[in-house]
């Protein structure tokens, strides 16, 4: 038995490490247990970090190709180095994982590399790469082995030709006919990136609409939007399988309206259906960890499992699978741990879609005040009439603002447009501070700005009108 620690955090990713980091600041004695050779978990190495380094890159070229003209640039045709764009994505998160590294260091966390199991309660097993064992004692173990690709019946993953999210991060050339199994944010996203560097996206979707569980309103604005850029859609279609025996891939479909059933030919297939929590491995059972009915780890909403001094959090717990939840609660059990007392406010997360426009979304949707029964005032407004919206060439899409109708209280905010992901957070802020729309539409926001259209539709949820409209 080696050292032993107040906390060891099994896995170093978004929650993992941020967990860790907090915990060493508040004075306790950390590890965090890392096997795959890199810190910062999906999110840094095969996730949001690339892929918003390829949706900026390919955002760019786009913006060559579709508005230097018009504003009197005038550049030859944009061309694609596939390897140097890989390589530039590569950099960025190289630069991100080693500036993790360098945090643990000051804060003095250690990192231990290898694949962490749970022995028994506070006694954490890791595997290092070269076969060697060693045990950590700790006093608490965090669980934050995050979560995977949810595989689907019928479709081989081989990371070439049928890919996840990690291999649409790796592709060797821009595919001519790129299939996406569903119409969520990753699907969308990386449909995203492959589209603007040329090739044919087409998305096959279960529902009858994209990105499940966004506000009504904006799912049909923004497939509108996808659409207008050349993205297909195919939507209430079970994909049942896809054929990888020929030169061509065949992805099988049945349209749940008729029942029939039809295939679409592809070079490349993108399987996005969804995540599931990663647990395979920690040896949970045998410690007796309780899951819930989907396998996630079970917890109290505070991070506290069934097990005392074992606790989980992000992807692999219940809610959004999104990094800064993870993150916040990660700080969350780290602050209880130290005697303080930690808290996640699940009503105020935010959500991002980082296509052009963004969508960006907080509390609320209009369906679920709806089906709350709950009395609601919804305040909108365009940025076709945001004048920064007309000098940058990015006037579509629209905010709206979801208030109690008595009270006026901030209870959804949902944004598609320019920014969006960035924009948001004033009204994150405000909902934090249980503010009225008024208390926004009544803040002075700089001119001129983007944020005017979030002030001007919290005018419009307020005082019944906006000024610009
Ligand atoms: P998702 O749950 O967002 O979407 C999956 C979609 O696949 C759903 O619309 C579902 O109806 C559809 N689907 C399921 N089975 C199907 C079938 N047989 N045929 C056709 N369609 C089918 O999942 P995702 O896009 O894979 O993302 C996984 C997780 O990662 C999500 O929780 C997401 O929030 C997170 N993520 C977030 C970001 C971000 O915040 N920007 C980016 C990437 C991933």
């Amino acid at each position: 038995m080696s050292e032993a620690y107040d906390v060891v955090f099994i896995g170093g990713g978004p929650g993992g490490y941020v967990g860790a980091i907090k915990a060493a600041q508040l004075g306790l004695k950390v590890a965090c247990v890392e096997g795959r050779g890199a810190l910062g978990g999906t999110c840094l190495n095969v996730g949001c970090i690339p892929s918003k380094a390829l949706l900026h890159a390919s955002h760019l070229a786009h913006e060559a190709e579709a508005n230097f003209a018009s504003m009197g640039l005038n550049v030859g045709p944009v061309g694609v180095d596939v390897a140097k764009m890989l390589g530039f994505k590569d950099s960025v998160i190289k630069s991100n994982t080693q500036g993790i590294e360098f945090l643990f260091k000051k804060n003095k966390v250690t990192y231990v590399r290898g694949w962490g199991s749970i022995a028994a309660p506070g006694s954490v097993k890791v595997k290092g790469e070269d076969g060697s064992e060693t045990t950590l004692s700790a006093k608490n173990i965090v669980i934050a082995t995050g979560s995977e690709s949810t595989p689907l019946k019928g479709v081989e993953v081989d990371e070439k030709r049928v890919v996840t999210s990690t291999g649409a991060l790796e592709l060797a050339s821009v595919p001519k006919r790129l299939v996406v199994i569903g119409a969520g944010v990753i699907g969308l996203e990386l449909g995203s990136v492959w589209k603007r560097l040329g090739s044919e996206v087409t998305v096959v979707e279960f529902l009858d609409h994209v990105t499940p569980g966004m506000d009504g309103e904006i799912q049909k604005q923004f497939q509108r939007s996808l659409e207008k850029q050349g993205i297909k859609f195919i939507l209430g279609a079970a994909v049942s399988g896809v054929d990888a025996s020929g030169a061509d891939l065949k992805v099988n479909y049945t349209l749940r309206k008729d029942s029939s059933t039809a295939s679409l030919d592809a070079d490349v297939v993108l399987l996005a259906v969804g995540r599931r929590a990663y647990t395979s491995g920690l040896g949970l059972e045998a410690v007796g960890v309780a899951l819930d009915e989907r396998g996630r780890v079970h917890t109290d909403g505070h991070g506290r499992t069934n097990v005392p001094g074992i606790w989980a959090i992000g992807d692999v717990i219940a809610g959004p699978m999104l990094a800064h939840k993870a993150e916040e609660e990660g700080v969350s059990v780290a602050e209880t741990l130290a005697g303080q007392k930690g808290h996640v406010n699940y009503d105020v997360i935010p959500g991002v879609i980082y296509t052009d426009p963004e969508v960006a979304t907080v509390g609320k949707t209009e369906e679920q005040l709806k089906q709350e029964g709950r009395a609601y005032k919804v305040g909108k407004f365009a940025f076709v009439a945001n004048g920064r919206a007309k000098a940058i060439l990015s006037t579509e899409g629209f905010v709206k603002v979801l208030a109690d109708a008595a009270t006026d209280r901030i209870l959804g905010v949902h944004i598609l447009g320019p920014q969006a992901g960035e924009t948001i957070h004033e009204y994150c802020v405000a909902m934090e501070f249980g503010a009225a729309s008024e208390d926004v539409a009544r803040t002075c926001h700089a001119h001129p700005t983007l944020s005017e259209a979030l002030r001007e539709a919290a005018m419009a949820a307020a005082f019944g009108k906006p000024i610009h409209s």
